[in-house]
Formats: structure tokens, sequence, C-alpha cells
């Protein structure tokens, strides 16, 4: 059986991935209505993030750093300081925030971008 902890890390992991590839293909130049879209998205899942403790963390944490809409590399950028706030807090390694574009691919049809991410 896995433990509790075991459990919440998986989740963790399986959710900054989606969350990191959302912010990795949000387009360079929303519209009011993707911003708008994107902000809505983030402050939900603070609210329905199933780990208790890990969703009013994250709560204070977008008052401090409220989300970045304006652009692809805003949003991108702005996750990966948030979420290298939580590795801080958890006593884990900072990421470098320079590598996100390459790392998070969603194996999706961009203009100009092959199938093959
Ligand atoms: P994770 O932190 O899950 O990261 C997964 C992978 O993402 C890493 O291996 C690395 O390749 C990459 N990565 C790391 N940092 C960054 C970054 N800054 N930007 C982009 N990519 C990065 N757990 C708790 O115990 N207590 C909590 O309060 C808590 N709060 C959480 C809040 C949220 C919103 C989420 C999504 C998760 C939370 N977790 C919490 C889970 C915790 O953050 C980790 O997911 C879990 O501990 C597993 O950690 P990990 O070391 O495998 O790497």
């Amino acid at each position: 059986l896995l433990g509790n902890e075991t459990i919440k890390a998986e989740l963790g992991r399986a959710s900054w991935k989606l969350f990191h590839t959302i912010l990795a293909r949000y387009p360079e130049k929303p519209t009011a209505e993707e911003k708008e879209a994107l902000s809505s998205y983030i402050y939900l899942f603070s609210r329905v993030y199933p780990c208790g403790e890990c969703a009013s963390h994250f709560q204070k944490l977008l008052k401090k750093f409220p989300p970045q809409t304006s652009s692809r590399i805003a949003a991108s950028q702005w996750g990966c300081h948030v979420h290298n706030q939580v590795n801080a807090r958890l006593g884990k390694d900072i990421f470098d925030c320079n590598t996100i574009a390459e790392k998070y691919q969603c194996g999706c049809d961009e203009e100009g971008a092959t199938e093959s991410g």
C-alpha cells in the first residue's frame, strides 16, 4: 500500500505537469477573454485542489503573487516562480526557470511546430 505522503506527492507531480503544460502553451498574445479564462482557471484550481493543506497554502501564494496572464512568457515564468515558492517551503531544490519551454510540451500542433513535441 502507498502511504499518504506518496499519494500526495503523486497527485502533486501530475498536477504540476498539467499546470506547467497549460502555461507553456498559453497564447503568446492572449485576448482579454483568454486572460480571464486563465486567471479563473488558476483561482478555481486553488479552490478545488483535493489536498486541503496544499490548497490553502496555494491560495495564500496567489494573494502574494497574483497570476500573470499578459503573455505566454509572463504566465509560464510566473508558474515556475510559484512552484519554486512551494519547493522552498517543502525544502526542495529550486528549479531553473529558463528550461520550462523545452520541458513542458504537449504533443499537439501549433503554428510552425511539428507534432513531435
Ligand atoms: P514536484 O514539485 O512535484 O515537481 C515535479 C517536477 O516538476 C520536478 O521533478 C521537476 O522536474 C519539475 N519542477 C520542479 N520545480 C519546478 C518549477 N518551479 N517549475 C517548473 N517545473 C518544476 N505537498 C505537500 O506536502 N505540502 C503542500 O502544501 C503542497 N502544496 C502543493 C500545492 C500545489 C498547488 C501542488 C500542485 C502541489 C503541492 N504539493 C504539496 C505537492 C508537492 O509540490 C510536490 O508535487 C510533491 O511533494 C512531489 O514532489 P517532487 O519532488 O516529485 O517534485
